[in-house]
């Protein structure tokens, strides 16, 4: 059965999409520790990121790299937090959160509660900026 991300990268589940190309999609996080929260993932599905081949590997990090870019120039943050986790759901990904301190990558904590306009104008702000990179 195809996952969840599978399904939101093929548009039949909605998601607050933020950037795509021919093999990567980038939409926010649903439950979000922090407003920016990105995943960031392989269209072609894997469960566990380290069994991606090389190539697809290298590139799902580099399209990661330009959605971290154009997250700092609309989040306020110090910087990009990066963390794999995958014990929810089966399909790779990369979760990319905007961060000052090193608690803001504690995923124990609650999550953030935004309405679905505050993360809509999340998504286009930062879909904005890397239209502009
Ligand atoms: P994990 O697999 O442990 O890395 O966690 C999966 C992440 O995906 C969690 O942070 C969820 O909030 C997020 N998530 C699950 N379903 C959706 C969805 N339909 N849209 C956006 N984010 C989701």
């Amino acid at each position: 059965m195809e996952s969840v991300f599978s399904k939101i990268a093929k548009g039949e589940i909605p998601s607050y999409k933020v950037a795509e190309d021919e093999h990567y999609f980038a939409f926010l996080d649903i439950n979000p520790l922090a407003e920016g929260h990105t995943l960031v993932i392989p269209k072609k599905e894997t469960d566990y990121i380290f069994d991606i081949d090389e190539t697809e590997y290298a590139g799902l990090f580099l399209f990661a790299r330009k959605v971290a870019k154009a997250m700092c120039k609309v989040i306020p943050c110090e910087r990009i937090g990066v963390a794999v986790i995958g014990l929810e759901v089966a399909h790779a990904h990369i979760h990319l959160v905007p961060i000052r301190s090193i608690y803001d990558l504690d995923f124990k904590k609650p999550k953030l509660k935004l309405d679905a306009e505050k993360l809509k104008s999340i998504a286009e702000k930062i879909a904005g900026a890397m239209r502009d990179a």
